[in-house]
């Protein structure tokens, strides 16, 4: 499986923010997800692979092509969406769908048509009348309607109600469903990544922390609730990412396996310690830092 988008040594430098030597791939037929709190640097991180920001060094590969952004045929292939409507707000969904077509050789209005029927958009309403979630679905089918291969998302299902979210997942499962096409996509909202990634990223203080397979994960870190005697073991120094002091005891994030952890804990004798697999969520919220 080739890669639809390679990232190496990228490097942006604002006075108060850096994003610091990322580097990372994205093969055909996936979903990347990426996380990470307020301001780590996801948009800018996108807008720097679609050449909406020149980065300071790095190199971005598309499709194979490391001058990809020369050439307006690899602009045709990439899809995006931001979490603001870029669309005027006078307009109704047919009239984007209009000037959309007028932008791209590959607009395709019947399958536009389709997915705005399916998101319930071609009631004549104008964007200005929409709700923040018909919003979104309206830049989400213009994006797909023009078929690009690489689909940048930032942030897509952020208020989206829970049914709208699952009907955009399956859409973007369906998008990946062959090797020509993957997604880059940004959210806090941890339990979609969980459910359609297959690779996640996460970025903290501009710095990539790790990027590598969703399944990988479970064996890559552990959550332990443990007393703190156990918290402060030295056997447990080297491999603690993050630490929660909480009410009854400790809550650890361990880089190791939660049977590693198993068999560190059988030593100590500490009955009460829970170890098992972090999940997304954990991790965002008690990783410190530090490159795995
Ligand atoms: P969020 O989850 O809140 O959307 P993010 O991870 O997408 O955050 P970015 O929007 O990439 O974060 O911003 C990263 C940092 O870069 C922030 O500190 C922001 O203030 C800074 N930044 C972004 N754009 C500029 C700019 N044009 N000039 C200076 N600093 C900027």
């Amino acid at each position: 499986m080739g890669n639809i988008l390679a990232v190496s040594g990228l490097t942006k430098q604002y006075p108060n923010f850096a994003l610091r030597d990322i580097t990372m791939n994205l093969p055909g037929g996936t979903i990347m997800g990426v996380v990470g709190e307020n301001g780590a640097g996801k948009t800018t991180l996108m807008k720097l692979i679609l050449g909406i920001l020149n980065p300071d060094s790095g190199e971005i590969e598309l499709f194979g092509n490391n001058r990809a952004m020369k050439s307006a045929n690899v602009r045709e292939q990439l899809g995006f969406v931001f979490d603001e409507c870029r669309f005027h707000s006078c307009l109704t969904a047919k009239d984007v769908g209009n000037i959309m077509k007028g932008l791209y050789t590959t607009w395709d209005s019947e399958y536009f048509k389709k997915l705005c029927t399916l998101f319930f958009l071609l009631d004549g309403k104008k964007i200005k009348d929409y709700s923040k979630g018909m919003k979104m679905k309206l830049s989400i089918a213009a994006a797909l309607a023009h078929h690009p291969k690489l689909l940048m998302l930032d942030e897509p299902t952020s208020g989206l109600d829970p049914v709208a979210r699952d009907e955009l997942l399956e859409i973007f499962q369906d998008f990946v469903s062959d090797e020509e096409h993957s997604i880059f996509f940004s959210s806090h909202i941890t339990s979609d990544l969980e459910k359609i990634a297959d690779y996640v990223a996460f970025l903290k203080n501009g710095k990539l922390c790790f990027s590598m397979e969703k399944e990988a994960l479970r064996d890559t870190f552990t959550l332990l609730q443990c007393s703190e005697n156990t918290a402060h073991m030295d056997r447990l120094k080297n491999i603690t990412a993050g630490f929660r002091q909480k009410k009854f005891g400790c809550e650890l994030l361990l880089k190791a396996s939660p049977s590693e952890i198993h068999r560190i804990l059988m030593a100590t004798g500490d009955a009460s310690a829970v170890a098992e697999s972090a999940s997304l969520e954990d991790i965002m919220l008690l990783y410190q830092g530090g490159q795995l």
